[in-house]
C-alpha cells in the first residue's frame, strides 16, 4: 500500500492517505474497503473537509469524461470530477456558461455540489445546487441513487453541500445559461465606510449581476475598500486567459507576516483606486483574479494560514463587521485577502449549505499557531452572538457549538451519511 502526502489549500497539515483514483469501469469496487473513504476533488477546500487522515482517498478528478451536451437546452452531463475551467472554456465559446461558480476555476463539479459553493452572482442565481438538475450518487454499499430536486429530493437536498459524506458523485446534470460572449462591463469603485459598502451593495442588485468586494483590514478608516461589479458584455470574441505567475516553492516563512501585511493592504488599495471607473474584462479575470498565480497558498510558508469566512445576519450586519475589524487591529494580525459581499435572500438547496441571506466576510490569517486560534477564537465569540455561521469548506478549527448553532438542520442530514465515509472535518465536527 502506498501513502501519500495530500494538502489542503490552507497547507496546515501534510496528512498521509491511501489514494484510489475512481474510474467508471472500477465502481462500485473501488469502494469496497475496511476503512473509510472520502472522495477528493482538487483540494481546494482551505481546512480539512476534503481530507482523511489515515484513511482512504478516492481520488474523484479521474472521473473526468464529458457525456452529453444539449445546445438547445443548454443541459450539460458530465461526471463529477470535470473541472469547472474545462466547461467554461468549452462551452462559453458556444454561448453558455456554468450559472453559479467560485473565486477559482480550478476545482471540481463534484467538490461545488458537495460544498454547494457561491459566487459573485448570489442575490441573482444563488448557490451551484440550484443548477443542478440531476446526480447520480454511489453509495459505499454498491447501491446507487438517482437525485433531482423532484425525484429522492430528501438525497438531493443532503448531497448538495453534504460535504461528501453521503456517497460518491459520479454523473451530475447542470442546467447552463446563455451569455454572449466572454467579456464584461465591469467597475471599480472606492467606498470609506462599511455603511458606504451596504448602500452599494443595495444600489447594485437590481442592475448588476456580479458584485464583491475586497476591505481594507489595516486602514485607520474602519471598512475602507473597494467594491467590484459587472454584467456581461455583448462582444463574442473569445480569448482565454493564460496563467501568468507561479509561485516555484514554499519560503521557509510566511511572505504574507506584520509586516508585508500593511504594506499589501495599502499597496493594493492604491493601485485600484488609482485604476478605478468602468472597463472591459475578461470573464476568468473578474471572477478568478487569484487563479491568475498559480499555488499563490504557498506564500503563507511551511506553517500554511487559516480562512475564516462567516456569514451574519444582514440586520446587524455593519456593526457585527466592525467588531470583527476592530477585534483583528487589537490583536495585531491582519490579513490580505479580505472580501466581504451580500447574499441575496434565497432558500438554500441544501440542508447544510453555506449561504444564507446577508452578509459574508472571508479573511486569510497566516497560521501563527496559538496566537492566530486565539483571534479566531474571539472571532467565533462574534459570529456567535451575532447568530451567524462559518464555511465548512474554508474551516479547519470551528468549535462544534458553532457547527450545532450554524447548521440547525444537522440532526436531519445525518440521517443520509454513508457508513463507509468519513473525514477529518466529520470526525472533529459530528464524532464519527
Ligand atoms: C482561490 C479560491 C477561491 C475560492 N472561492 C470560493 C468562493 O468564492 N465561493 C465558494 O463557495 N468557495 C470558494 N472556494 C472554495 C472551493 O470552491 C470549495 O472548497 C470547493 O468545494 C473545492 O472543490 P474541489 O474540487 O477542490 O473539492 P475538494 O476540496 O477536493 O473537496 C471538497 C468536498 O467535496 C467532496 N467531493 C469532491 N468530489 C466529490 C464527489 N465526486 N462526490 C462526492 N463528494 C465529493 C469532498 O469529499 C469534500 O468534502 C475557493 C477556493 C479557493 C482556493
Amino acid at each position: 500500500m502506498v501513502m501519500t502526502k495530500v494538502y489542503s489549500w490552507g497547507r496546515l497539515n501534510a496528512f498521509e492517505h491511501e489514494v484510489i483514483d475512481l474510474s467508471t469501469s472500477l465502481l462500485p469496487h473501488a469502494l469496497k474497503h475496511p476503512k473509510s473513504g472520502l472522495a477528493y476533488g482538487m483540494g481546494r477546500s482551505y481546512g480539512d473537509v476534503c481530507l482523511n487522515p489515515d484513511g482512504i482517498l478516492w481520488n474523484a478528478r479521474t472521473l473526468n469524461h464529458f457525456k452529453h451536451f444539449d445546445a438547445q437546452t443548454g443541459i450539460l452531463s458530465c461526471e463529477a470530477g470535470v473541472l469547472i475551467a474545462d466547461i467554461q472554456r468549452l462551452m462559453v465559446p458556444k454561448g453558455w456558461m456554468l450559472a453559479v461558480t467560485p473565486g477559482t476555476q480550478s476545482i471540481t463539479v463534484g467538490g461545488a455540489i458537495a460544498n454547494d459553493i457561491h459566487g459573485k452572482n448570489h442575490h441573482r442565481y444563488g448557490s451551484f445546487g440550484d443548477h443542478v438538475l440531476a446526480f447520480d450518487l454511489l453509495r459505499t454499499d454498491g447501491t446507487s441513487i438517482h437525485c433531482r430536486p423532484q425525484e429522492q429530493s430528501d438525497w438531493f437536498t443532503a448531497t448538495v453541500g453534504g460535504m461528501g459524506l453521503t456517497g460518491i458523485i459520479t454523473t451530475v446534470h447542470l442546467q447552463l445559461r446563455t451569455v454572449p460572449g466572454p467579456w464584461f462591463n465591469s467597475e471599480t469603485l472606492v467606498y470609506q465606510s462599511l455603511e458606504e459598502f451596504f448602500e452599494l451593495a443595495d444600489g447594485s442588485e437590481d442592475n448588476w449581476e456580479y458584485t464583491v468586494s475586497w476591505i481594507d483590514c489595516f486602514s485607520k478608516h474602519k471598512g475602507r475598500g473597494l467594491f467590484m461589479r459587472a454584467n456581461h458584455h455583448q462582444d463574442d470574441r473569445f480569448i482565454s486567459q493564460k496563467k501568468k505567475l507561479k509561485i516555484p516553492f514554499t519560503p521557509p516563512f510566511s511572505l504574507i507576516n506584520r509586516y508585508s501585511l500593511p504594506l499589501f493592504n495599502a499597496l493594493y488599495y492604491y493601485l485600484n483606486a488609482a485604476n478605478s471607473g468602468k472597463k472591459i474584462s475578461h470573464y476568468e479575470s473578474f471572477l478568478y483574479p487569484l487563479d491568475h498565480i498559480s499555488e499563490w497558498n504557498r506564500l503563507y510558508g511551511p506553517k500554511g494560514f487559516f480562512q475564516y469566512q462567516c456569514v451574519l445576519p444582514r440586520s446587524t450586519g455593519v456593526e457585527t463587521v466592525k467588531s470583527i475589524l476592530n477585534e483583528i487591529a487589537r490583536s495585531g494580525e491582519g490579513s490580505f485577502l479580505n472580501v466581504l459581499k451580500t447574499f441575496g435572500d434565497r432558500k438554500a438547496p441544501g440542508m447544510m449549505s453555506f449561504p444564507q441571506s446577508g452578509v459574508t466576510l472571508a479573511l486569510d490569517f497566516p497560521n501563527k499557531g496559538i496566537r492566530t486560534l486565539q483571534l479566531l477564537t474571539r472571532l467565533d465569540s462574534i459570529v456567535r452572538e451575532a447568530e451567524g455561521r462559518l464555511y465548512m469548506a474554508k474551516d479547519a478549527r470551528m468549535p462544534k457549538d458553532l457547527f450545532y448553532s450554524g447548521y440547525p438542520r444537522l440532526a436531519e442530514f445525518l440521517q443520509y451519511r454513508d457508513p463507509g465515509i468519513s473525514s477529518a472535518l466529520s470526525r472533529r465536527l459530528i464524532g464519527d
